[in-house]
């Protein structure tokens, strides 16, 4: 077995193209032709002892003996002496191929054992040349059988008496033989050129498709830029804003307690709607720090038991849900290896949602599930309040965008939008399902890994 693995070796090193090379067709061709040596060269060798037996001790042939030898030791050389190109490897073994059957063909005839070793010199010619030296073969069977033609006809050789050497014969079995030789040259190269065609088509998918990902890649990256610097200005505006926020505020406060009595009700009025409005600019700037906030924190994954979170978010809600006669209900809820604070989050803003998007004279009903949906762990919260009408589904979700003004529900609109930046940071996807006056359901779905 060890001898069989380095005999190999020794021959695929010399005979075949390097592995780490690009497995094209060249490749390919070497690859088989180091294949053929091996499993060649052990037959020779085998055959070549009741040849020489019968050559040289029954037969008297020394020169068939000779050029066995001299065949075989060429087919050796071609597996074992280093230094030689690949191609001048090719070249040797198919002379010596030719030149067995030639030697065939002239000792026992041209039907039987020469007419199959001249085919198969065409075959393994035609396999280990490129498609381009695939008539090759044609010409040489047309050289070889005018050359024995010639000498038949003129009898220039000494014929060995046994087989019949009949000009006839030999024209009729020869030009079948190039017959054949011309089908296999123009055959066998098909099915490379198809290969070839195949592989050429893979390459340039390839290449296009790394193309698309560089592309892609790089768009990422100038997006990913652009998201940074959003977050960072709107961090940096958010950030300073305040300040001068602060100070009109409290000159309005200023204004309001020391002229009182020179400011008549309209005056008053008037700094009351520049409060309010500065309030609410407050507020604003306040959710937009918040949410330029979201994602930037670093948290590792703990395990988060989410009856205990659920039963947290209960407590926290508990006034609001006690003034309205609610329920918040969930059923038996898996335990999941995650981060805690953005799937808490995520529940709060939902529940907080659904509850005060209830319907008016009907009790909330909150219903909170999480399960495994294949590679993502998927949450719901349904409610049965007022419901959204489904040309809203998507405009929800965008940072400020409300459905209703603050007089008939209070908040900015800032929720879904945090809601939403959770998840594309945690890489999971959020959408509603919703008929209005019947209530909603918000899903959200996170990558386990
Ligand atoms: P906010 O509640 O401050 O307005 P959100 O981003 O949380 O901001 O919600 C955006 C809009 O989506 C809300 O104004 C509301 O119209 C609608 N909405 C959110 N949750 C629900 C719900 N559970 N039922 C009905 N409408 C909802």
């Amino acid at each position: 077995m060890r001898l069989w693995r380095n005999y190999t070796n020794i021959i695929r090193s010399n005979c075949a193209s390097p592995a780490n090379q690009t497995h094209d067709l060249a490749y390919w061709r070497n690859d088989l032709f180091a294949s053929i040596i091996i499993y060649l060269l052990p037959f020779c060798l085998i055959a070549l002892v009741p040849a020489l037996y019968f050559t040289v001790f029954v037969l008297q042939l020394y020169a068939v003996a000779i050029i066995d030898l001299v065949t075989i030791s060429g087919v050796a050389l071609t597996a074992f002496l280093p230094g030689i190109p690949i191609k001048f490897r090719k070249i040797i073994l198919i002379t010596c191929n030719y030149i067995f059957a030639c030697m065939l063909m002239y000792y026992v005839g041209i039907n039987g054992g020469a007419f199959i070793f001249i085919q198969s010199a065409g075959i393994f010619f035609i396999l280990i040349f490129p498609p381009r030296f695939a008539y090759w073969p044609v010409f040489v069977d047309l050289i070889i059988g005018a050359l024995f033609a010639i000498f038949l006809y003129l009898d220039l050789l000494p014929w060995p008496k046994d087989p019949q050497h009949s000009l006839g014969a030999w024209i009729t079995v020869m030009s079948s033989l190039i017959f054949l030789t011309l089908l296999k040259s123009a055959l066998i190269p098909r099915l490379f050129n198809g290969l070839q065609q195949t592989l050429d088509q893979q390459k340039q998918l390839q290449l296009r498709l790394q193309g698309k990902q560089l592309s892609l890649q790089q768009t990422m990256g100038k997006l990913e830029q652009k998201n940074n610097e959003m977050e960072q200005f709107a961090y940096v505006a958010s950030h300073d804003l305040q300040e001068p926020l602060r100070m009109i505020t409290s000159f309005l406060a200023n204004l309001e307690s020391r002229y009182t009595t020179v400011l008549d009700d309209r005056g008053k009025q008037y700094i009351q709607f520049a409060v309010d409005g500065a309030q609410r600019m407050r507020q604003l700037i306040l959710d937009l720090l918040e949410f330029s906030r979201v994602g930037l924190q670093e948290e590792n994954k703990t395990e988060v038991n989410l009856n205990e979170l659920v039963t947290g978010i209960e407590l926290l809600f508990h006034k609001q849900l006690e003034e309205k006669n609610g329920v918040l209900v969930r059923g038996e809820l898996p335990v999941l290896y995650h981060y805690k604070t953005p799937i808490t989050q995520l529940l709060q803003n939902l529940v907080s949602n659904a509850l005060k998007y209830s319907k008016e004279g009907r009790p909330p009903r909150i219903e909170v599930k999480a399960g495994e949906d294949g590679e993502s762990w998927q949450f719901s919260v349904t409610d049965n309040g007022i419901g959204i009408k489904p040309e809203y589904f998507d405009r929800i979700f965008i940072i400020f965008q409300r459905l209703h003004n603050k007089s008939e529900y209070s908040g900015t609109g800032i929720g879904l939008a945090v809601c939403k930046k959770l998840i594309e940071t945690l890489r999971g996807k959020i959408w509603v399902s919703s008929e209005v006056g019947k209530g909603s359901t918000f899903y959200f779905t996170i990558p386990k890994s």
